[in-house]
């Protein structure tokens, strides 16, 4: 016999949800995350250190091509810590073509939106006004309004943000220091350690074992130095390591060849980052500087999104991809900078792999349709950064996914997809999976919010 229900491994935004309403539901569970414990006094307090501490690959992977860089938390909270929050619903182009995608018939705006009050009930969430624009959304929405390109309102998940207090959004992304914005952390992870969650952080997970009645996983517990194997049982096991670590899990304990579609559908939404130079200071890393985004019903068509961005001074000094005098020059004009940024709706048509070592390999090709797509959205900035005046435009060189997506994709059909409607491994009873790896495909809109609506989900199946 087992001590806990559930172990989920993963603390993220789908496995700490799922660690509070199992725990909540009156269930046993255990959480496991590979990277530290921080809280909100003990987040590292410099960009520098954050970056090298929270994140795997000690601030960013690559891609097999080195083209593309991917950003994933690794600690307590998983991204939650380092995101920025914004939490959208799906709407129904994307439901649509999840149902398509996947055959699953819950996938409908209605069924959708039932999940989604449930959980906005226990977050805080947000919407922004207009006296909450910063010097980069006004100058974006100014923009917009001259070109006659709809703009609107984000919502984010915080509590108070203390800006009156001298607080700035863009330090949240190193873990929030006032245990305001919404992540896993805040919203679940401490709240059911309160019920008496179980947290072993420092543990890392290689393999799993499925048996009959029971999954075993097997790793190592420790960052650096020695690190101790470890093995643990339950009656059942939830993988929520995020796209790469989930699926990085299953390819090494050797499912490929009985799930065909293992590794397959990774779609990562690419950015492209523009900055217009203003005569004026911007300060576009002071008070929320994301309030704003594209609202252009042709955009969603056309498959992008432009958002009102920034980043510290250490994160933008690695997007100006020019070298000696010409970079200084552009960190001297930091102040003045105007940021805009494409968000590409992707294909699907990422794959990972793992080598003989256990490493994961990440092939992310842009697509015909993808650079279509980039292609008609950086049209678009070129136009607004134009309209608001700026002198002198840069387009970065270097492209992220910061919203990894797909690898163990949700489905009917055992030969396109790795987890069927009730977030079962096909033909594995006890071990779930409840995390982005199961996107059948990229929304094109903020993931988060449906990552936490599907943990509720399968709590509900699972508790009931
Ligand atoms: C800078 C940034 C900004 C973002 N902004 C937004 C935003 O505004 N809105 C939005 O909706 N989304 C945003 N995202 C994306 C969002 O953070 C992620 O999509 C979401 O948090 C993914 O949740 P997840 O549960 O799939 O994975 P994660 O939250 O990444 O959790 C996975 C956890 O599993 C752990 N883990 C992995 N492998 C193992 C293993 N083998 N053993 C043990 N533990 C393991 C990891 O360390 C991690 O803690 C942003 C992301 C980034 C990086």
């Amino acid at each position: 016999m087992t001590k806990y229900d559930y172990i989920i491994v993963g603390s993220g935004s789908g496995g700490g949800t799922l660690a509070y309403y199992l725990q909540k539901g009156g269930a046993k569970v255990l959480l496991l995350e590979a990277g530290k414990f921080y809280r909100k006094n003990t987040f590292p307090s410099s960009e520098a250190e954050a970056s090298a501490k929270l994140y795997w690959g000690g601030g960013i992977e690559f891609d097999d091509q080195a083209k593309m860089g991917f950003l994933r938390g690794r600690l307590v909270g998983g991204s939650s810590i380092v995101y920025q929050c914004l939490m959208n619903r799906f709407d129904d182009i994307a439901i649509n073509d999840w149902r398509d995608e996947s055959g699953i018939d819950y996938f409908n705006v209605d069924d959708m939106n039932v999940l989604y009050d449930k959980i906005e009930s226990d977050l805080l969430l947000h919407t922004f006004t207009e006296n909450e624009r910063n010097g980069n959304a006004d100058l974006f929405v100014k923009a917009c309004d001259k070109l006659g390109y709809k703009w609107g309102y984000l919502r984010r998940g915080q509590g108070d943000c203390g800006h009156e207090e001298g607080n700035d959004c863009v330090t949240c992304l190193n873990g929030c220091h006032r245990d305001s914005k919404q992540s896993s952390l805040v919203a679940f992870v401490q709240k059911a350690e309160v019920l008496g969650l179980v947290i072993e952080s420092e543990v890392e997970i290689s393999h799993v074992e499925h048996g009959s009645d029971h999954v075993s996983i097997y790793g190592h517990k420790g960052l650096i130095g020695k690190k101790t194997p470890v093995k643990y049982s339950a009656s059942k096991v939830v993988l929520a390591g995020g796209a790469f670590g989930t699926t990085r899990m299953m390819l090494r304990s050797g499912f490929k060849n009985q799930l065909p579609a293992l590794g397959k559908k990774f779609a990562t939404h690419p950015q492209f980052m523009w900055f217009g130079f203003q005569k004026e200071f911007v300060d576009a890393h002071k008070l929320y500087f994301q309030s704003v985004a594209s609202k252009d019903p042709n955009f969603r068509k056309e498959g992008f999104k432009l958002e009102n961005v920034f980043s510290g001074p250490v994160s933008a000094s690695m997007l100006f991809t020019v070298r000696g005098a010409q970079h200084h020059d552009f960190l001297k004009r930091y102040r003045y900078m105007q940021c805009l940024e494409v968000a590409v709706r992707d294909e699907n048509a990422g794959e990972f792999k793992v080598d003989n070592k256990g490493n994961l390999i990440v092939h992310k090709p842009m697509t015909d349709q993808d650079n279509t797509r980039k292609t008609k959205g950086h049209s678009a900035i070129r136009n607004i950064l134009h309209a608001a005046g700026a002198y002198e435009v840069y387009e970065s060189q270097m492209s992220f996914g910061l919203h990894l997506m797909g690898g163990c994709t949700i489905g009917v059909d055992g030969k396109n997809s790795v987890v069927n409607p009730e977030f079962n491994v096909h033909g594995m009873k006890n071990l779930y999976i409840c995390d982005s790896s199961l996107f059948p495909n990229a929304p094109g809109i903020n993931p988060s919010l449906t990552i936490i609506a599907l943990a509720k989900k399968l709590s509900e199946q699972l508790i009931s």
